[in-house]
């Protein structure tokens, strides 16, 4: 690749000799590494990667191009839901990822998607965002917003995905999914958290319970879809920030009203 190519970098390194490597499921590698995870990443001048990591960006704008990684988890997220076309699918989340998501999930066969989040703004920018509807969450009780979408899906939604990492939240999904349905747990909950769920409600309603963690082999086509123009990445970045405000942006990922902060030069 020549010098001065403006690239994404594909973050995931993977040992290629472990049993999952070996196996072909190298997103299980047992020395799986994720640079800015758990190795350094890129918040830093320089960073250094395998050449075959590196994906041209061509002239795709630098405010685009930064979305490619998270766009690329949503994407592994969306294979392993493996939806069908016609399908009524409820996301909890309107974060970076809630809103990529949604999109994604109208390429991948929803014909409806609704999305429920406690932030007002983040909820509106979903409408722009491949949402059909939006529902409040408050925070601590989730009641009012479980009757709302009831409503929306009095039978209940084919594939309901959590993307908020809290467990009530899952419990909810649970009792949103309709029969036969599909829950996704692709939020970050604590290592320890517990949900209350029902194994007799998983067995006589045949609920099927999925993880989506990472990605592998997806930023290719996630670049790919950014370049064709079929996402819309409008109002994601709410802050962009140099080297020396990386604290400031650590401090907006507790801040309801920010999405995205980018940390570098767009
Ligand atoms: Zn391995």
């Amino acid at each position: 690749m020549a010098l001065g190519t403006r690239v994404v970098v594909d973050n995931t390194i993977h040992c290629g000799e472990c049993g999952p490597c070996r196996d072909g499921r190298p997103l299980f590698c047992e020395q799986f590494v994720s640079l800015g995870c758990n190795a350094p990443g890129a918040f830093a001048e320089y960073v250094v990667v395998r050449t075959s990591k590196l994906y041209d960006i061509g002239s795709l704008p630098l405010d685009v191009a930064v979305l490619t990684e998270p766009l690329s988890c949503a994407m592994h997220g969306v294979d392993v839901l493996g939806l069908s076309p016609g399908s009524n699918v409820l996301v909890f989340g309107a974060g970076p990822t809630g809103l990529l998501l949604s999109q994604l999930l109208k390429m991948a066969g929803a014909a409806s998607v609704t999305v429920a989040a406690p932030t007002q703004s983040k909820l509106d920018l979903a409408l722009l965002h491949g949402a059909n509807n939006i529902v409040k969450l408050e925070r601590n009780d989730l009641a009012e917003a479980i009757d709302s979408l009831r409503e929306i899906a009095p039978e209940g939604f084919d594939a309901v995905i959590e993307a908020t990492g809290k467990v009530t939240v899952l419990e909810a999904a649970v009792q949103l999914a309709r029969t036969g349905g599909t829950i996704l747990v692709y939020g970050l909950a604590g290592e320890n958290d517990v949900a209350e769920i029902k194994p007799y409600e998983i067995f006589s309603r045949e609920l099927t319970i999925k993880g989506s963690f990472a990605q592998a082999f997806c930023i290719g086509r996630a670049l790919f879809t950014l370049q064709s123009g079929s996402i819309n990445t409008e109002g994601i970045i709410t802050q962009t920030v140099g080297l020396n405000g990386f604290a400031t942006a650590l401090k907006n990922l507790h801040d309801p009203e920010h999405i995205k902060t980018v940390v570098g030069q767009l």
